[in-house]
């Protein structure tokens, strides 16, 4: 299985103070988002990285950036949303003090999250990327912040109706009258041509 956000590190040597630029284009194979807004699987997401050995990993620090579409929350459009986040994440080598501290059984590990673990000499960014993209996502999406939304009558979505767009609110008696009349027009209509 392709693990596209997974980057090499060898050449850093785990000599601190090596460092090396990255920029590399990848494609989540999962949305990242939420119901409402979220980067679709397979769109590019483009990686800026600084990538820097210190004593007990490699840190790694720049930008995620990308594009999220969603439904607008209230019309239902679709909303395009530019996504850029910064990523900040110190990944350990095996077996340091600092991924054994943290996965320590100390009673106040339980609150610290633990660092994320090298795996030789590979880092994964998924997880660092996803933890950056979903937050920085709207909770509720708009196409637009005044968007005025549907019409709860008849569904016109409203910044495309007429200004003064709005429906004649009859008494319920009068309803089902003027409903029977339109009944009647239409029958009358289909009788017309003969
Ligand atoms: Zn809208
Ligand atoms: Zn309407």
């Amino acid at each position: 299985m392709a693990a596209p956000f997974i980057i090499n590190t060898r050449d850093l040597a785990r000599r601190p103070g090596s460092m090396r630029q990255v920029a590399l284009t990848v494609a989540a194979s999962e949305p990242l988002g939420s119901e409402v807004i979220a980067i679709p699987a397979g769109t590019p997401i483009h990686l800026d990285l600084r990538l820097e050995a210190v004593s007990e990993g490699v840190l790694v620090t720049g930008t995620a950036s990308s594009v999220a579409t969603g439904e607008c929350v209230r019309c239902l459009r679709e909303v395009t949303e530019d996504v850029e986040v910064d990523l900040t994440e110190l990944f350990a080598y095996e077996g340091t003090r600092s991924q054994r501290t943290v996965a320590g059984d100390s009673e106040d590990s339980q609150d610290v999250d633990p660092l994320p673990v090298l795996d030789g000499d590979l880092l994964d960014l998924e997880a660092t990327v996803t933890d950056a993209v979903v937050p920085s996502l709207p909770f509720q999406p708009l196409c637009d912040p005044d968007c005025a939304g549907l019409c709860s009558e008849c569904g016109v979505r409203l910044d495309d109706a007429e200004p003064d767009h709005h429906h004649e609110v009859l008494d319920p008696r009068w309803a089902a009258l003027s409903a029977l009349a339109s009944r009647e027009e239409s029958e009358g209509e289909e009788e017309a041509p003969r």
